[in-house]
């Protein structure tokens, strides 16, 4: 078992109630990871005197010096990779495939915004009785990184990379469910050579994220997480500083009469499926278009009873527990209410681990209507909802009923609507003959209405860099 630490002006330390909270294995929860400080806004307040402190240093770090520290923590990322494998299947519950993926990912981004460190320019503008009128962009000060538990080390090197290479220091809440994740980030930074006090770690749960959130030298709050959060933290922010939300989503697979059936069920499975059913870009609708309903229901009830479910050590497993007694828990719970509404549901025959872990099968329901709760809300979870469709209109509108806007896909051998679908999806991300997820780690990403603020996309992309800088316009 790991003994967790907070990183508060550049020392280890516990919190200062000395109270704990510990992680467990999903797979195995009698199985403890690690026990962390369960920090209280004493803790972040602490934290945020030691940024304030170091700030003028680490602005002052030249670029490029920046930029090898982001290089170096990536390659200590690469050289632990087998260990954090390890860790992030036992922590989280991945398949050993979805946490090797997270694991290299994680050091590509970071090389990824280590370049953003030395090409962050501003602009020239022509002005009358000026010599010249340009633009600089400066660091906004401290930013706060809240994040979720299902990328836990991929999601913060999305923040952190960005943000540290614009020359911020950084206070970094990682979830309550992964905090070994979010340790293992601060340590490869640090081993990069990130001078400590540039970041400081707060471990916790909603106390410490809103802590967080409340200290307004906190000058811009960079969250991934539900939308509830979202919400709430975009409120507590106010208008002076900024926040940057990546929220939850209820994203659809369209599946049009011209697609190869088989095809598209391999699609919504990965897509639906994956991770257990814990992405934000996740299937979590298939809106299909009546003459092949039943064949597609059918080709993915078949496919899913494929999936293997177990812990992630285990040699042959495609599917993990889920991450927490309370996803378990809400799983079950909308489980139950897709029944209580009277939808129909597919029973998915798959082998179920005898353990206390937190195994989820798939499930398929059928006959659904738009106004139910299984159709409208995030579950986050291996359930997935079908809705008919007349035609590919019907279908868009349908896909578009929502008050999300992550990701949506669509299957079909016609390019032309392919098109008219990716104009016409209210959504951040659109996949075309593809799972609603999977990303570029060079693309932008983000979605629209209640999944994602609209300026500043996270990951790439021009608007990337503003969120963690200040623009300022110099007349000489
Ligand atoms: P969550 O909203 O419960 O928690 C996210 C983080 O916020 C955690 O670190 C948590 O401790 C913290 N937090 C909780 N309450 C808080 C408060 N009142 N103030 C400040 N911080 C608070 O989400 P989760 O269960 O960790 O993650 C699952 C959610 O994340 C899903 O809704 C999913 O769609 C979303 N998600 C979105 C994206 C995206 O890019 N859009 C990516 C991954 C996950």
């Amino acid at each position: 078992m790991v003994t967790g630490a907070n990183l508060v002006d550049g020392q280890w330390v516990p919190s200062t109630t000395g109270r704990t909270f510990r992680s467990v294995d999903p797979a195995d929860p009698a199985q403890v990871i690690g026990e962390f400080p369960d920090s209280t806004s004493t803790d972040v307040a602490a934290a945020v005197d030691g940024l304030e402190k170091a700030a003028p240093e680490w602005v002052a770090t030249p670029p490029e010096r920046r930029a090898r520290i982001l290089e170096r923590a990536a390659d200590a990322l690469e050289a632990d990779a087998e260990r954090l494998v390890a860790e992030l299947v036992r922590e989280e519950g991945k398949s050993r495939a979805e946490a090797t993926m997270e694991v290299s990912r994680t050091p590509m981004n970071l090389r990824f915004y280590a370049g953003e460190a030395v090409r962050s320019g501003g602009s020239t503008y022509p002005a009358a009785g000026q010599t010249m009128v340009c633009t600089v962009r400066e660091p906004v000060g401290i930013v706060g990184a809240i994040t979720p538990w299902n990328f836990p080390l991929n999601i913060p090197s999305r923040k952190l990379g960005p943000a540290l290479a614009a020359g911020n220091v950084v206070l970094f809440k990682p979830s309550e469910v992964t905090p070994l994740m979010g340790q293992r980030l601060v340590e490869a930074l640090l081993a990069g050579g990130l001078p400590p006090t540039a970041i400081a770690l707060v471990q916790g749960g909603a106390a410490a994220g809103t802590a967080v959130v409340a200290d307004e030298r906190v000058a811009a709050v960079t969250f991934t997480g539900s939308t509830d959060v979202g919400a709430a933290i975009h409120g507590a922010v106010g208008p002076q500083r900024r926040t940057q939300l990546e929220m939850g989503g209820k994203n659809p697979t369209v599946v049009l009469d011209d697609a190869d059936i088989d095809f598209a069920a391999t699609s919504i499975v990965k897509g639906a499926f994956g991770l257990s059913g814990q992405a934000c870009t996740g299937t979590s609708r298939v809106v299909v278009v009546d003459a092949i309903h039943d064949a597609l229901v059918s080709a993915v009830v078949t496919k899913a009873a494929d999936l293997a479910l177990g812990s992630g050590l285990e040699t042959g497993v495609t599917m993990g527990p889920l991450a927490s007694a309370a996803q378990l828990a809400k799983y079950r719970e909308y489980v139950s209410i897709g029944d209580a509404e009277g939808a129909v549901r597919h029973q998915i025959d798959v082998a179920v681990p005898e353990s206390e872990g937190y195994f989820a099968p798939p499930v398929v329901f059928t006959e659904t209507t738009p106004d139910m709760r299984i159709v409208r809300e995030e579950i986050f979870g291996p359930v997935l909802a079908f809705q008919r469709a007349r035609d590919f209109d019907d279908a868009v509108r349908i896909a578009n009923d929502t008050r999300f806007g992550m990701s949506a896909a669509i299957i079909t051998a016609d390019l032309g609507r392919a098109m008219a679908f990716g104009a016409a999806s209210k959504t951040g991300l659109v996949k075309v003959n593809q799972p609603t997820t999977g990303m570029a780690m060079n693309a932008p990403f983000g979605g629209y209405k209640a999944s994602s603020t609209q300026i500043s996309k996270e990951q790439a992309g021009p608007s990337m860099m503003q969120f963690y800088q200040a623009e300022k316009t110099i007349y000489l």
